[in-house]
């Protein structure tokens, strides 16, 4: 008799364990889908407001960006992603300007941590909601961000004149 208990016991307790199961089954079952059917959906792929894929440097349809060649964001970088390099120029006026020569970023070794985009003075810099970025030659992944040809945005000057 002992046995027969032991056996029915055993018994409940497996259909008891198969119910709990099923019921978590049949729970999720009647949930809403949340499950996106990557890539058929990337017409409708909405990437999140903080959401970060490629540093890109803006350029107005002049070709001009709003990088100085300061190097704050090369300096804050906490891990050498951003290399750029610049020249000293003299302006018609006689003064020494330093202007962006190369603006490098190696999305290989970039962190996403935003360090760049935040320090950066002239909001020169942000992120582009670009996911799809895995290539297969590695070097292709540094990047010139500062277009052929491009320079400083000028300063819009105010109506008493000054820049
Ligand atoms: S996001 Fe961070 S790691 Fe990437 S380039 Fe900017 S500072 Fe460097
Ligand atoms: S992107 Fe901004 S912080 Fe970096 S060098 Fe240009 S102006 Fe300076």
């Amino acid at each position: 008799m002992g046995g027969f208990a032991a056996y029915l016991k055993s018994w409940v307790t497996g259909i008891v364990s198969l119910l709990t199961g099923l019921k978590v089954s049949i729970v999720n079952f009647f949930r809403p889908k949340v499950t996106e059917s990557y890539p058929e959906n990337r017409k409708t792929l909405v990437m999140p407001e903080h959401f970060k894929g490629v540093l890109t440097m803006p350029h107005n349809e002049n070709n001009e960006h709003k990088c100085t060649a300061c190097g704050i964001c090369q300096m804050n970088c906490p891990n050498g992603t951003i290399k750029i390099t610049s020249q000293t120029i003299e302006t018609e006026d006689g003064k020494k300007k330093k202007i962006l020569d190369t603006y490098l970023y190696n999305l290989g070794q970039c962190t996403f941590c935003n360090l760049c985009v935040l320090t950066c003075p002239s909001n020169a810099i942000v992120f582009s909601k670009d996911y799809e970025t895995a290539i297969f030659t590695r070097s292709k992944l540094i990047m010139k961000l500062n277009n052929e040809g491009s320079r400083l945005e000028e300063k819009k000057k105010s109506a008493s004149g000054e820049a």
